[in-house]
């Protein structure tokens, strides 16, 4: 089977050509259901969905979306989905190209999760020099603003169940909006000094200006570059002079770079606060399984490395 990065240098024409050819080879029980590029994406798509209907996500728990590189298996999977839902703004590196021209060929078949918020709420999105910062998961207001166009899509492809789905929609909007303040009150116990959060890549930009955060990660919003050792040795200067306690890992990046950055620091204590929940969810059975539970997770792990005992 040719490689993904073989079809895409063929061009738009041949790669629907062979799409079309591999689908008709496909033993067509893959095509019943939403096929979801994240385990968030696929959460969220579950949680809208009556529990009859499958959702699967290609890039698995614990897997790193910005260099996932995609197989023949998953082209076809996403060719024959009912719906495909992806995040877009770059999160998925190496699918962007194709999702985007899936979307263009067939939109009603393709529901991109930032779409409504580029072209409603453009000026709630992050910037980074010429890159949208796709971690949007992070403000459970920003996740919210996805919930209406995902339900409409969804009821579109499963007429059957559209009141079920716009009912889910409600209940998801309004428990999420119970979950920003749940995570508000965890986070109290961290003082306002305390509010650094240093981590390996840039995901957490929403969660900061949400929840009051200074963001200092290692690498930025995709983990698909190397980083220089004269930025480490910048963030570890910063840490020194801050009295920054803790730094976390991330549960779909490499743990090298953070690692790396304890060892420069010497005597410096400078603890890991745990792993945190960036750009999966956590496997399957855990209370991290979904959206809420990964967001409670993170909070309270970073109550625990940064807060103060409450009196
Ligand atoms: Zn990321």
């Amino acid at each position: 089977m040719p490689s993904l990065r073989f079809i895409q240098r063929l061009g738009f024409i041949p790669v629907f050509l062979f799409l079309l050819l591999i689908a008709g080879c496909g033993s067509g029980t893959e095509g019943n259901g939403v096929v979801a590029t994240t385990t968030l994406a696929a959460d969220l798509a579950s949680t809208l969905l009556p529990p009859t209907v499958p959702v699967v996500s290609i890039i698995g728990t614990g897997v790193d979306p910005h260099t996932f590189e995609a197989r023949s298996g998953t082209i076809r999977q996403l060719h024959t989905a009912k719906l495909v839902v992806h995040h877009g703004l770059h999160l998925e590196g190496r699918l962007s190209e194709l999702l985007a021209g899936l979307q263009k060929r067939s939109p009603n078949r393709v529901c991109c999760l930032a779409d409504p918020i580029l072209a409603e709420h453009p000026h709630l999105l992050r910037r980074e020099g010429d890159e949208i910062d796709p971690h949007i998961w992070f403000s459970p207001r920003l996740w919210s603003l996805t919930i209406p166009e995902l339900s409409r899509k969804l009821a579109e492809t499963y007429p059957a169940h559209a009141e079920t789905i716009f009912r889910n929609a409600g209940l998801a909007m309004e428990s999420l909006d119970r979950l920003d303040r749940e995570l508000r009150e965890t986070l109290s116990v961290i003082p306002e000094r305390s509010r650094v959060l240093v981590t390996s890549h840039d995901a957490f930009g929403y969660w900061g200006m949400e929840y009051g955060f200074e963001v200092l990660p290692i690498q930025g919003i995709s983990t698909a570059t190397e980083v220089a050792e004269s930025s480490l040795r910048k963030l570890a200067d910063i840490i020194r002079v801050r009295k920054i306690p803790a730094g976390f890992v991330e549960s779909s990046v490499s743990p090298r770079t953070i690692e790396k950055l304890r060892q420069m620091l010497g005597n410096q204590v400078f603890e890991l606060g745990g792993e945190l929940y960036s750009d999966s969810l956590g496997a399957p059975g855990t209370a991290e399984a979904n959206h809420a539970g990964m967001l409670r997770h993170n909070a309270a792990l970073m109550a625990k490395a940064l807060g103060q005992p409450r009196p």
